[in-house]
């Protein structure tokens, strides 16, 4: 702090920062334009913001998307509610008919008995206890081992879908948020990319094939490409993306346009001379 003795003139070009006067101005936020010093400045995203801009949502989106998704159920955590459902049910009856018949020994007993576990642990996820999370992955395993026992190869071939689902499950970031997980940046950049990026692009990229097979979509995918294209913007804040996505719409929906277009005008003109 020597070079800023009194007895030393401030440079004439040197700017000072407008909340902190004692400190020069090292740059504009990019959001408002106002002046910050060492003090304010924010780096969001690879951009610097003021301090004030740098809290805002639009500029940091990917803290915006995890607190908009934190502690809330996703569509995962309703598929196992409902499997919970499904599973006690199920556990129900494999126990009663083993109780009743007592013929298919105790591996019965066993699965009847999974089922209903799971079916408990299946609820205590869907209400968000952090031990069920993991705790689920091991219910499908649980019971590949069982059935596998008993019905042999071909149980595991069926059985192994539900380990393989629960696995995805468990590394699925908006399932994390759910169950107030943390979450790293990079996970969130990509869970954000999937939902909130650009979603007009990608429904009409994802609707152009379907408009080959069915042609009235046709119309609807070219539209929703041209808006999502329109949208692209990749240095506003958030970014907007997915322009490969909306050309490829672009040209999938015309050529299938073209192509339904030439057969309904076909089958029309052939009505019509007959
Ligand atoms: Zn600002
Ligand atoms: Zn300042």
């Amino acid at each position: 702090m020597e070079s800023l003795s009194p007895a030393q003139p401030p440079a004439a070009s040197e700017a000072r920062c407008p909340a902190h006067p004692q400190k020069p101005v090292l740059g504009a936020c990019a959001r408002c334009g106002t002046f910050f010093c060492e003090y304010d400045r924010e780096t969001v995203n690879g951009k610097d913001y003021c301090d004030t801009c740098a809290e805002h949502p639009d500029v940091d989106y990917l803290e915006a998307f995890r607190l908009k998704y934190w502690g809330k159920r996703d569509a995962w955590t309703w598929l196992v509610g409902f499997g919970a459902v499904f599973n006690f049910f199920a556990g129900a009856i494999i126990l009663a008919n083993e109780l009743v018949n007592k013929d298919t020994g105790n591996t019965g007993l066993l699965l009847g008995l999974i089922a209903l576990v799971g079916s408990g642990v299946g609820v205590c996820f869907w209400m968000g206890m952090p031990f069920a999370r993991l705790a689920l992955c091991f219910v499908p395993i649980a019971s590949l081992f069982v059935s596998g026992f008993v019905a042999g190869a071909e149980a595991v071939g069926r059985g192994i879908w539900p380990v393989i689902i629960t696995f995805v499950m468990y590394n699925n970031t908006r399932n994390k948020l759910f169950f107030k997980e943390e979450v790293s940046r990079e996970a969130l950049q990509k869970a954000w990319h999937l939902y909130s990026n650009n979603t007009v692009a990608r429904a009409g990229f994802m609707l152009s094939f379907l408009s080959l097979l069915i042609g009235v979509l046709a119309p609807i995918s070219l539209l929703c490409s041209i808006i999502g294209l329109r949208r692209v913007n990749p240095t506003a804040t958030p970014p907007v993306g997915r322009k490969g996505q909306a050309i490829a719409g672009i040209v999938i929906s015309s050529v299938s346009l073209v192509g339904w277009g030439t057969f309904f005008g076909a089958t029309l003109l052939k009505m019509l001379l007959r």
